[in-house]
């Protein structure tokens, strides 16, 4: 057993098992397509509104704002938005920084308990948002599930007045092996959170793998 800087205990053993795991997850020919596939019926049913033009294009973007956005993420959710945002260039200082500005903006890192491990939901605008007219940058195969369920139901919505989402979708796409996958992410990179902010969840996921020495 080791204890590095950040005061986590690892095993050598946990290491090499996490990094074939985590490598293993990041390399493989399918993550796109399978993050793609934990989304699918969520894309499609927006596929379906946007077929009917019913759609965010002519709205402020109220949901991804302080005024309506709240969004947290799982470990599972939070996997696919580090590494992408890794493996195309984009997590760097800069946007570290601004995750963290944001954190400290909207006091995601002081939030009163709520009682059995939970801690108060805050609002917040996504760090990620680009304002009325460039919306959400990510792509939609990484985006959290929350948010590609949160969808208007009336052409020509201006700031989310007929928006809501949809909480049968969300249940009918849970899986059982996500449960496991995402409990795997929480053992391995001892993370004690199941679902967080976006910034926080991103920022504490790199700290956590650098905290276990991976080099991706
Ligand atoms: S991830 Fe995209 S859709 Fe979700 S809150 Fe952020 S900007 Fe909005
Ligand atoms: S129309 Fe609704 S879901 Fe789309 S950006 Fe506006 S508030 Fe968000």
């Amino acid at each position: 057993m080791r204890e590095d800087g950040l005061g986590i205990n690892y095993t050598l053993h946990k290491i090499v098992s996490f990094r074939e795991f985590i490598t293993k997850m990041a390399k493989n020919q399918n993550v796109k397509t399978d993050s793609y596939q934990r989304r699918r019926i969520l894309l499609e049913e927006m596929e379906e509104l946007n077929q009917a033009l019913v759609n965010c294009s002519s709205c402020t973007g109220k949901c991804c704002t302080f005024r309506g956005n709240s969004m947290q993420i799982t470990p599972l959710e939070t996997y696919d938005l580090y590494f992408y945002l890794q493996n195309s260039g984009q997590w760097n200082e800069d946007l570290m920084n601004r995750l963290q500005a944001n954190i400290s903006e909207f006091r995601l890192d002081q939030r009163p308990s709520t009682g059995a491990g939970h801690l108060m939901r805050k609002t917040y605008t996504c760090p990620f948002f680009l304002f009325k007219s460039h919306g959400c940058p990510l792509p939609p195969d990484k985006k959290p599930y929350g948010c590609l369920a949160f969808n208007p139901f009336e052409k020509g919505v201006k700031d989310g007045e007929a928006c809501r989402s949809r909480l049968d979708s969300l249940q009918r796409r849970e899986r059982e092996e996500e449960n496991e996958t995402n409990k795997r992410l929480k053992e391995e990179l001892n993370l004690i959170w199941e679902k967080e902010p976006i910034p926080v969840a991103l920022l504490d996921f790199h700290r956590a793998v650098l905290a276990l020495k991976l080099h991706i």
